[in-house]
């Protein structure tokens, strides 16, 4: 037997020798294992069951074809996929993304980073995510309707309220959702809460929509008050202008804190006055409803638009919401010279490997999306419950519980992250996710 001689480089060559190419993932586990791997070192129940060698194996991987129409009548095709990553604490949870950038290693990732997330949540929810390589932008809706369609009617023999519970990330929203829940109920002949992030008319939940964008803000709180300081006066940047970054910057704003920046993938808005509620509900139609781009804000407003993304402005605390490794070394460096105490990520993965080390070297507050993003997932998980009581709670409920499931998050991350005279959230976020599922598994036996 050799577990003893379990180190971070033998366990990374051995995952990039049976997952090659694909790296996104390895830089996701990797991540995992430099946390994982010291806390398991005296603990011979994990490493003799091979249980972060088990975690970093999906359950299974769908991959399919999936055909439709388009509105001049050509045949179109792409691919779909479900990782089913791990169903030990719950059914497998977690988003469906429709990006041209969209392959097996993404979602590998995300559906790996989803088991920890999943698991602080304190929510019984297991780990997946999927999607396709479709790219709805400049899709008319009948093109995304017949997309979401056909790429149901494969999907939908795997997925159930207790097997696997879908809902949304990039490129699907609360329409695409509502197609696919649409399908789902035809094929299925059955009304259950198989997805969420569904409308309120078919059971969707309040505080869905706001709760991705919504809990990093009050990650960030609970990190800066940990410090004895708050939101309020202190500048925010924010890159993405999708629902978390869009609700992550309602909260601030209601938390006294002076938004300046959204983004999309051609640029960022800089407005050095602070986009206030009124501007944000403007945006929320230009982004949500009518699919625009970001530079009309600058346009309207007469504010500053400049290509690239917007770490280079200056700022006390920043929140990468658009999409992985959206912050690299060179981004994390001018942060630091401009004076940022802390980074709380509403995306998955934004920051690099090499940007986390700047960041944590010179003493920035880091939360990392596993735990700072969490809140979006935890509301599906209540959506689910709702669901399966035939019954919905109030929206002050609702923030009420997300604000809890945030706080014990948090609280998690310092029990296992504690370091001498600061808190490593990445160590604690890993960790406190990693118990939890290991527990389950080794209960199992070998399986
Ligand atoms: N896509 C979101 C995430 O990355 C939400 C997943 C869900 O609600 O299942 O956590």
């Amino acid at each position: 037997m050799n577990y003893d001689e379990l180190t971070l480089d033998r366990f990374m060559d051995g995952l990039v020798k049976r997952n090659p190419g694909e790296k996104e993932f390895h830089q996701a586990v990797h991540e995992v294992a430099a946390s994982v791997i010291p806390y398991i070192l005296d603990k011979q129940r994990y490493r003799e069951a091979r249980i972060l060698e088990r975690m970093t194996e999906p359950d299974r991987t769908l991959i399919f074809r999936v055909v439709w129409e388009d509105d001049e009548g050509n045949v179109r095709i792409n691919r779909g996929y479900r990782v089913q990553f791990n169903n030990a604490i719950g059914p497998y949870k977690g988003g469906l993304r429709f990006h041209p950038s969209v392959n097996l290693s993404v979602l590998k990732f995300l559906g790996f980073e989803q088991t920890f997330k999943n698991s602080l949540t304190t929510l019984p929810m297991g780990s997946g995510k999927g999607g396709a390589d479709f790219n709805p932008k400049g899709k008319s809706d009948r093109e995304v309707m017949r997309f979401c369609q056909s790429y149901m009617t494969e999907l939908w023999h795997h997925i159930g309220a207790d097997v696997d519970v879908p809902a949304g990330d990039i490129g699907v929203g609360a329409r695409e959702i509502s197609y696919m829940f649409g399908q789902y109920k035809r094929l299925a002949k059955e009304f259950t809460g198989v997805l969420t992030g569904k409308a309120l008319e078919y059971g969707g939940s309040l505080i869905r929509t706001e709760a991705t964008g919504y809990g990093n803000a009050f990650f960030m709180e609970e990190m800066l008050h940990h410090r004895d300081d708050g939101i309020d006066g202190k500048t925010c940047v924010v890159s993405g202008s999708g629902n978390v970054a869009i609700f992550c910057a309602e909260k601030l704003i209601q938390l006294g804190g002076k938004v300046v920046t959204l983004s999309d993938s051609s640029g960022f808005i800089y407005d050095a006055d602070g986009i206030d509620q009124e501007k944000l509900a403007w945006i929320k139609e230009l982004k949500l409803e009518r699919r625009g781009r970001i530079q009309e804000y600058a346009e309207k407003y007469g504010c500053e638009f400049h290509e690239g993304r917007p770490w280079g402005v200056e700022c006390d605390l920043a929140f990468p919401c658009a999409t992985q490794n959206e912050l690299e070394e060179e981004d994390a460096r001018k942060l630091v010279s401009n004076g940022c105490i802390a980074v709380s990520e509403g995306a998955n993965m934004p920051t690099t490997s090499a940007a986390v080390h700047v960041l944590q070297e010179a003493g920035v507050v880091y939360g990392p999306g596993k735990a700072a993003n969490a809140g979006g997932v935890a509301v599906s998980g209540l959506e689910m419950s709702q669901n399966s009581q035939r019954m919905s709670w109030t929206a002050d409920e609702l923030e009420t519980r997300l604000r809890q499931i945030v706080t014990n998050i948090h609280r998690k991350c310092v029990r296992y992250g504690q370091e001498e005279d600061h808190v490593n959230y990445v160590q604690g976020a890993n960790v406190a996710g990693f118990i939890k599922v290991a527990d389950a598994m080794l209960a199992y036996g070998v399986i």
